[in-house]
């Protein structure tokens, strides 16, 4: 057995699917999407025009960590509340990112899917916490995690009790500074091969640039991805955080169409 049991094929080999709405995550192909951050009461007509185009799961920050102190760090609590009424008007669940352990009651009662970003993936007292709620945790891989790091990051969690554990590649940092990331494309069937847990493609963190995002989002579905997570902000040059790997709603359209052009089960076996 490898060191993260309860996370390894050898010991569960059939796929973990998750309900989330109307989709089974580790069955279905999930498109989730929205913008970096949640701004303002705006975001709920973005998400009624992400539902009718297809999107499974709404994306959006409501606390952000940021690099620099001075930077947006989102609407916190008042951030949760537009993610509520946009899943009520949209009727599409949301996933959004935990920060600090202190929040984690309020979490249970807005969110739907829990993510921990990549500078959180190490933080052992937040993923125990997860591990004892059922919520589901999308589980970013750090950006710089090796695979048995992050797969022992997801057992912390699974080995509390919480099963539902969804993996999420977006990059990790290399040499190359041309791109904000490095997106880790062998990581998508190495995870598949190690692990029975659902992976979802971030490209937009992945690659950092927008032009990059549509190609590296049908390479990672065509390795056998479970799903894509994509920055997607009506008004990308005027983001208060990476507007620079947002895609406008009409460039997503073409990533949307591609999806139903490719009926993915064909190309994913
Ligand atoms: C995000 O999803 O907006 C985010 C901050 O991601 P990451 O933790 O991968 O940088
Ligand atoms: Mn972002």
């Amino acid at each position: 057995m490898p060191p993260y049991k309860l996370a390894s094929r050898d010991f569960h080999p059939d796929n973990t699917i998750i309900r989330v709405g109307n989709v089974d995550i580790g069955k279905d192909v999930v498109i989730i999407a929205g913008p970096c951050a949640i701004e303002g009461v705006n975001f709920v007509e973005q998400a009624k025009q992400l539902s009718k185009m297809g999107v499974n799961i709404l994306r959006g920050g409501a606390y952000k960590p940021r690099t620099s102190p001075y930077s947006f760090s989102g609407l916190e609590e008042e951030g949760l509340e537009i993610l509520a009424e946009a899943r009520k008007q949209s009727g599409l669940p949301f996933v959004t990112e935990i920060t600090d352990i202190r929040n984690l009651d309020l979490f249970c009662q807005y969110v739907d899917i829990i993510q921990v970003g990549s500078r959180n993936m190490q933080n052992f007292c937040l993923l125990q916490e997860l591990g004892r709620i059922s919520h589901p945790v999308l589980l970013k891989r750090g950006y710089a995690a090796k695979l048995d790091e992050w797969l022992l990051a997801a057992e912390y969690i699974l080995a509390e009790g919480n099963k539902n554990v969804i993996l999420c590649e977006r990059g990790i940092r290399s040499f190359e500074t041309y791109t904000r990331y490095t997106f880790d494309i062998n990581a998508i069937p190495a995870v598949k091969t190690l692990s029975h847990l659902p992976i979802i493609a971030d490209p937009s963190h992945g690659t950092g640039r927008k032009e990059l995002v549509i190609p590296v989002a049908k390479a990672a579905l065509a390795a056998g991805a479970d799903g894509v997570m994509v920055e997607v902000h009506p008004d990308p040059e005027r983001a208060l955080s990476d507007g620079g790997q947002s895609l406008t709603m009409n460039e997503f359209k073409e990533l949307i169409s591609f999806l139903g052009r490719l009926q993915c089960r064909t190309i994913r076996g």
